[in-house]
């Protein structure tokens, strides 16, 4: 079974299992009742975590030194075992997160655990050159850093250590985490599951490390601790600016605030599902999801019905003052953000707490504002869609480059004009760019290709892989080992 029927038949068991959105937030407030769906762990059996960051880096050195000593078969035995295990705790491990974050819905966390799982490039990533000529042969191998430090994310955190873990040890890696504190149990039982499916066939067991409190002194520590050799960091602006500062090489996953595009010549019934599901996917946490939409005018009021048949809501006007003010919030210097409360949460909890009542299958809220509007400018990370009436596709794609704010992470257009999509992708310039297909399609559910967590933007690597993780190595003998 390939990756998206496996990604299809799982949705439609959590479907079932989950119900709609009304269903999921009704198990989600019975947790506080009856605990009968939390999962318990003991800080103490984590495999691989430490009280202190220093013995997660020790730890971590010492089995990236027994890794090179195994074999590729075995490494690739390794990276078997890690998917496998990821696999048989998908569901688990997205429990866990929604619980602990209270961030998306289950059955998308379990999605992304599968994908990870599944679409992350093992070994067969990395591949060897050869040069050769009249002075001899030259080779290049992608050799390993050694301990890998990575900082992670709360709205993705055990996909990303199953991601991230996959990718770094098949370039023959460990890593030591830093987790998001809000999302330490999480990713601390994902780090453990992991470390004990490589012990259980013979590979050293605490190639993943973390410190058990994850704080901002643990990573500073990380940061410049001298065997900690590449920093990989995901995550917003902040951590981004810490980790640029460190003098190490680092490979930065930022944010996003991607944008679609719909023009006039699109299928706009696709489109709007398309969006739909994209935008909703998760509670619009993952960091390649539509933010803002813009939307040529002679099709805007066809796109906007066909997105409320879906499960959209669109925000009456005086009802968008309300929202706005309900899910935005200032920070200390005075600039808008969204309000913490609201990440992560359905369209129905925000649409409740605003006293607006919606269809219970409501998943996404949608608003006509202007591009000036938070809605457009601020990455909101829940699903409230701000979409932008243009006349002119040059005019969507001018606001939609201001929209993405330079980030250069995710773009989406719907559009039958080849000339309309090349001319949006080459000003966009973003790592991914999508077309005719929900936002996830470039992560590769609905759409071709191996799969991150880690999309590095600012530094350029795009999409990680295992060969990400790599140093390049050449060895030169002249004049000899050609065979011609
Ligand atoms: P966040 O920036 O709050 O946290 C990310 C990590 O950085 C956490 O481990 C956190 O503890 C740490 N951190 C934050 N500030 C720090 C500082 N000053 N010094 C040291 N460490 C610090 O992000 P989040 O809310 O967990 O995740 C959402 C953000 O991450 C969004 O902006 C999203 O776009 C981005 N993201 C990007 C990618 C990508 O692949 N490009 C993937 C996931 C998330």
């Amino acid at each position: 079974m390939s990756t998206n029927d496996l990604i299809k038949k799982i949705t439609a068991e959590m479907e079932q299992k989950y119900g709609d959105n009304k269903t999921f937030i009704q198990t989600h407030d019975l947790k506080h009742e009856n605990n009968t769906r939390s999962i318990q762990t003991n800080s103490t059996k984590y495999i691989g975590v430490f009280e202190n960051v220093e013995d997660a880096i020790i730890a971590a050195k010492k089995s990236q030194e027994q890794l090179m000593e195994l074999s590729m078969k075995k490494r690739n035995e390794i990276i078997a075992a890690m998917r496998k295990t990821s696999l048989e705790n998908a569901e688990k491990l997205a429990i866990m997160a929604h619980e602990e974050t209270g961030f998306g819905r289950i059955e998308d966390k379990t999605i992304k655990n599968i994908l990870a799982a599944e679409k992350t490039p093992g070994t067969e990533d990395l591949h060897a050159s050869t040069f050769t000529g009249d002075d001899g042969m030259t080779l290049v191998e992608l050799a390993p850093f050694g301990v890998i430090g990575s900082i992670t994310p709360s709205t993705n955190p055990s996909s990303t250590i199953i991601n991230n873990g996959i990718s770094m040890v098949a370039a023959g890696n460990s890593v030591v985490f830093n987790p998001h504190p809000s999302a330490k149990k999480v990713t601390c039982e994902s780090i453990s599951l992991l470390n004990k499916a490589i012990h259980d066939v013979g590979g050293p067991s605490e190639l993943l490390t973390a410190p058990l409190n994850p704080t901002l002194e643990s990573s500073k520590v990380i940061m410049t601790h001298e065997d900690v050799r590449i920093l990989v960091v995901t995550g917003g602006e902040a951590v981004v600016g810490v980790a640029m500062k460190s003098g190490k090489k680092v490979i930065a996953a930022g944010p996003g605030n991607p944008p679609v595009i719909v023009d006039d010549t699109a299928n706009i019934k696709k489109a709007a599902n398309d969006i739909v599901r994209g935008a909703s996917f998760d509670n619009n946490i993952l960091c390649t999801a539509e933010k803002e939409a813009f939307v040529l005018n002679s099709v805007f009021t066809e796109l906007r019905n066909e997105m409320v048949k879906n499960g959209a809501y669109e925000l009456k006007r005086h009802e968008i003052e309300i929202v706005a003010n309900e899910v935005l919030a200032k920070n200390s210097e005075g600039k808008t953000i969204y309000n913490k409360n609201y990440v992560g949460k359905s369209a129905l909890e925000i649409l409740k707490a605003c006293g607006i009542s919606a269809p219970q299958d409501c998943k996404l809220i949608i608003a006509e504002v202007t591009e000036n509007h938070p809605f457009i400018t601020v990455e909101m990370l829940m699903p409230v869609l701000g979409i932008v009436r243009v006349y002119t596709v040059d005019e969507a794609i001018e606001k939609a480059v201001i929209a993405e704010n330079g980030n250069l992470h995710t773009a989406v257009m719907h559009s039958e004009s080849v000339s309309n999509l090349t001319k949006a992708a080459r000003a966009l310039k973003t790592s991914i760019f999508v077309k005719n297909a929900p936002s996830f399609a470039g992560l590769g559910i609905e759409g071709e290709g191996f799969t991150t967590l880690t999309i590095a933007t600012p530094t350029g690597e795009g999409l990680t892989s295992a060969k990400s993780f790599s140093r390049i190595r050449r060895c030169t003998l002249s004049g000899g080992f050609r065979i011609v």
